[in-house]
């Protein structure tokens, strides 16, 4: 795979997660690393192409499938202080992504080495040409990184494609509110002309970047209406996750349905906090529209 200009001294390396690539006097910084046996090799010969050497890693958030190849760069990696511990512990990653250890084969990518973070940052901060921003909800740290001279956002998984909801139904997310804002303030830099980089999907920009944030934004608000409406009788989380499945006609499985528990629990959070729904005990905890 070839690097894609993005701008003066902003490449991207194709792949989900697709690679930034900043080259900040004279040396390169990579944000999101990403996966697989021979990334590292690719991404060392791509930067040694634009006839730099890598400097630092830098990580939007710390699950694995984000940050699994930095033991192999061999070069300290940069987390916002929230992604700390989700970086460095393998049990912490599989909580963040399952709630707790999870089963073998259960995340959609697993890697059970510890990863080292060399220093972590603030929101706001400048570092290495970009600045940071606020984008959680997908998990406590998200960062997006800016480059403000060349108009570009690398805004990592604050949003996801199309496709990608249609295949999971409900997107992966650990707090409503914040990631409904996060997607607010992507859309105010869409219209500031910003090109927005997801690390799973295509770069987008103008009327097709708000058409896909605004699909986000309508699946989230669909989900809300889906739980209260299959709320009227009282459910546990494993019959919502089920019944969202279904009715957003995603392909079924273990693997699937567990996933999306985490999301729908951080759903409940929100519509009990709201006073729209209540807990009950009925066989099972499950939960009831007020
Ligand atoms: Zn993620």
């Amino acid at each position: 795979m070839a690097l894609r200009k993005l701008g003066e001294d902003l490449y991207l390396y194709p792949g989900s997660p697709s690679t930034m690539i900043k080259i900040f006097e004279g040396k390169a910084f990579l944000i999101d690393p990403g996966n697989g046996s021979k990334r590292h090799k690719d991404l060392r010969r791509e930067v040694r192409k634009l006839g730099v050497e890598i400097k630092f890693l830098l990580a939007t958030h710390g699950h694995a499938d984000h940050i699994s190849i930095v033991p192999r760069l061999e070069k300290p990696l940069f987390v916002h202080r929230f992604e700390f511990s989700v970086v460095e512990s393998p049990l912490n990653r599989e909580l963040l992504t399952f709630g707790s250890k999870a089963p073998k084969g259960f995340l959609v990518y697993q890697f059970e080495r510890e990863v080292k973070a060399h220093a972590v940052f603030e929101w706001g901060e400048e570092l290495f040409g970009l600045k940071t921003l606020k984008l959680n909800g997908h998990s406590p740290g998200m960062t997006g990184f800016l480059d403000e001279d060349n108009g570009v956002l690398y805004a990592g998984d604050s949003f996801f494609g199309e496709r990608l909801i249609r295949n999971i139904g409900v997107p992966y997310l650990v707090d409503v509110q914040l990631f409904k804002n996060s997607i607010t303030q992507l859309k105010n830099y869409v219209n500031d002309e910003f090109l927005i980089i997801p690390s799973h999907g295509r770069s987008v920009k103008g009327e097709e970047a708000l058409e896909i944030l605004d699909f986000n934004l309508k699946r989230i608000e669909e989900t809300e209406e889906k739980i209260l409406k299959f709320l009227k009788e009282p459910l546990s989380i494993s019959e919502l996750s089920y019944r969202l499945a279904n009715d957003f006609g995603v392909n079924i499985t273990p693997q699937a349905l567990a996933l999306n528990q985490v999301p729908i629990r951080a759903f409940i959070a929100e519509l009990y906090n709201s006073g729209k729904i209540e807990a009950v005990v009925e066989g099972d905890l499950k939960w009831r529209r007020i």
